[in-house]
């Protein structure tokens, strides 16, 4: 009797209507992508980036930690000796379609040299295009080093 009641005197409906009317004037969740982003965390994992030293200089010692590190298997490094003799990265090669962003990699890296940005945007027509080679991952270093350091301030407290 009482589910009779409730069918015909439409009271879900109702209740349905109101709940509408409720949300109607509440302030949108939605953002306007791309025009309107919402805020990122200084942990967020985007593309990754190789770094220098304030006076230019790769700070990758090519220690291949990283390497072992990545679950993925997305990092290739050719490791030997720079002009002034001392351990670098020959190559450095991350395969952006391989990694699964966990972010292994930075953690690893004693020397702060391999970092992720807030960069997510990017498209490739093949997956060759998704291996960023060493000069590629440096050029984003350069790109968005203040970004990077901002975000590491962030969150050195948390570290
Ligand atoms: S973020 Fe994870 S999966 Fe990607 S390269 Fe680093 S360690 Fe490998
Ligand atoms: S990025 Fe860091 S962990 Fe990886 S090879 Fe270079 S110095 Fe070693």
């Amino acid at each position: 009797m009482k589910h009779w009641i409730k069918a015909f005197s439409l009271v879900e409906l109702f209740e349905g209507l109101f709940l509408t009317l409720r949300i109607m004037f509440r302030a949108k969740p939605t953002v306007r992508y791309p025009e309107e982003r919402t805020p990122y965390s200084p942990r967020f994992r985007g593309m990754h980036a190789l770094m220098k030293t304030r006076d230019g200089a790769e700070r990758c010692i090519g220690c291949k930690l990283c390497e072992a590190a990545c679950p993925s298997q997305a990092i290739t490094i050719v490791s030997g000796a720079n002009a002034d003799g001392k351990r670098c990265a020959v190559s450095y090669e991350i395969d952006q379609g391989k990694c699964i962003f966990c972010g292994i990699c930075e953690e690893a890296c004693p020397v702060d040299a391999i970092v992720h940005t807030k960069q997510f945007e990017y498209i490739a027509e093949q997956r060759e295009g998704l291996r960023f080679p060493k000069e590629t991952l440096l050029m984003v270093g350069d790109s968005y080093q203040e970004e990077i350091e901002a975000a590491k301030a962030a969150d050195a407290r948390y570290r």
